[in-house]
């Protein structure tokens, strides 16, 4: 009887069946050029559609060594953050990530906590948001060895959520320990959770990026000059032209700041 009948309704579903297989290997197919199209974008914006600089220019902005001394004090602030229990996250992390890069950088560039790549690496800014800062930092003619990359939170939220009040209040004392003991000459404050946390401010990401502002480090150092611009997983998320170039904007006067002008085609 059950053969019957499934004989009897098989050619009016089988049909639906097969049109809901194709739209979703269509939609897969879509996603698939969307990533392909998306990536290819990101090369030439960032890199194929402005010149590299020339050696001797990289070489002007690229620290020639490392501060021993910085060095030590870094290694230091990260065994201490790598035991780190002050706040809920401590239990939760795989690694903790305080941050790396060169120990004499200009520019330190932090942004908001480690995600799921980053917490299993024990690495800032190792996901897919971190090859598109790789990209940015590459176009400005630097390598990432050459800066400072680290977060306001140095362990993982879970799931990815925004960092809590009290958790920005137990960890922020790392970070502000690694400037002071940087001291670079540009901060850039990726996203609105480090752009607001470092400058104290409930102003939004688009009304503060595009300028500079200035972070104090310590009474009686001069401060050190900060540029908010747009997260690179916000970028991610929002890929158009326009947020594309409003970062490079950005990023074109941290250079300028440094005086290395961006040279013409
Ligand atoms: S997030 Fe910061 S304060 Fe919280 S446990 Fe990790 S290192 Fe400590």
């Amino acid at each position: 009887m059950k053969v019957k009948l499934i004989a009897q309704i098989a050619p009016f579903v089988l049909p639906v069946w097969e049109t809901k297989i194709k739209i979703h290997s269509m939609e897969n197919q879509t996603d698939i050029k969307k990533v392909i199209r998306q990536h290819g974008e990101m090369e030439t914006f960032f890199s194929g559609g402005f010149t590299q600089k020339s050696p001797a220019q990289i070489e002007r902005l690229r620290p020639a060594v490392e501060n021993t001394e910085v060095a030590a004090k870094l290694e230091k602030l990260s065994a201490k953050v790598g035991k780190c229990r002050k706040c809920g996250l401590g239990a939760e992390r795989t690694n903790a990530v305080p941050g790396e890069g060169n120990s004499n950088a200009q520019i330190v560039f932090v942004g908001e906590a480690p995600g799921a790549d980053e917490d299993a690496q024990g690495r800032p800014f190792v996901g897919r948001a971190g090859k598109l800062l790789d990209k940015i930092i590459n176009a400005m003619g630097l390598q990432r060895q050459d800066v400072f990359i680290c977060n306001i939170l140095k362990c993982r939220p879970p799931g990815n959520r925004d960092p809590k009040p009290d958790e920005i209040n137990s960890c922020l004392p790392y970070l502000q320990k690694q400037i002071e003991t940087l001291n670079p000459e540009i901060i850039v404050a990726l996203g609105a959770h480090a752009a607001k946390t470092l400058l104290d401010t409930s102003e939004t990401i688009g009304k503060l990026r595009g300028r500079f502002h200035e972070y104090v480090t310590s009474p009686g150092r001069e401060p050190v000059k900060l540029m908010p611009t747009y997260h690179p997983a916000y970028l991610l998320r929002n890929y158009s032209l326009d947020n594309r170039r409003k970062v490079w904007d950005d990023m074109k006067k941290v250079l300028d700041e440094l005086n290395l002008p961006i040279l013409p085609k």
